[in-house]
This record gives C-alpha cells, structure tokens and sequence, in this order.
C-alpha cells in the first residue's frame, strides 16, 4: 500500500531530477560560457572569470553524476524481466510441469496439454520465477 505511493512518488521525483540536472547542465554550460568570454574581454578582472569557472565545473560534475547513476537505474530497470511460470498437474506424468506463461493460461483451466509428455493436464497455478539474485543495494 506505501510501497506503491512511494513508487509513483519516486517516479515524479526522478522526472524532476532529470529536469533540473539538465537545466543544471546549460546553466552549468552558460557560466563557464560567460567566465571565459569575461576573460576575453577584460583580462585583468579575471576573479570572476575564475568563480565563474569553478561554479561551472562543479555544477557540471554535478549533473553528470546524475546522469551516470539515473542512465544505470534505467539499465538495471531493464534487465529485470519478470519471467512468468505457467504450472500444469500432469496425471500421465505424476507430477507439476511448468512451462512460460502463454496468453490465455488461467488457474484451472482443463484439457492443456503437458509441457513433458503432451498429454492433458490442469492449469494449477501461475506464479512469476523469482530469481535468486542478490539486489543491488541503493545508498
Ligand atoms: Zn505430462
């Protein structure tokens, strides 16, 4: 129940920081613009040129660690593909069968046929593989 709140309200958070990291960045790109062009013009005034710089860099480096840890997000997001089971009670074979779930599997559904040895067996359950891999831990 708070997990999914949190979820959707993690999503507009990730939109936002994705707004203002690239707003960052063109201010980031903006400063050193200017820091370099105050340097051109008037190159005994150079302290502004320098914060300007340094405010530039940082605010550069910034937004590009954003960047790098949401694009990983994303690739992580990715790889994980719900893998979902389809398990059938055989009577020839004396046991579960499972198999990938195929559209228009549901729990009791008679007369499918055994992933093993074809014969008909019952639709028992539907349930996704969880992998036993250990997740990556968010700091
Ligand atoms: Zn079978």
């Amino acid at each position: 129940m708070t997990q999914n709140a949190n979820s959707t309200g993690t999503a507009k958070i990730s939109t936002f920081v994705t707004a203002a990291t690239y707003i960052t960045l063109i201010l980031a790109l903006i400063a050193i613009g200017v820091g370099i062009a105050a340097f051109y013009e008037n190159p005994s005034n150079s302290e502004i040129t320098i914060w300007l710089l340094v405010i530039g860099f940082i605010a550069l480096a910034m937004s590009g660690y954003y960047m790098f840890q949401s694009r990983k997000h994303v690739s992580s997001l990715k790889l994980e593909t719900p893998q979902i089971q389809t398990a059938i009670d055989c009577k020839a074979c004396n046991g579960v069968q499972t198999r990938p779930f195929k559209r228009g599997d549901y729990v009791y559904k008679e007369m499918e046929p055994c992933p093993k040895c074809n014969s008909m067996g019952m639709i028992v359950a539907i349930y996704r593989e969880v992998k036993e891999k250990e997740k990556p831990v968010n700091v």
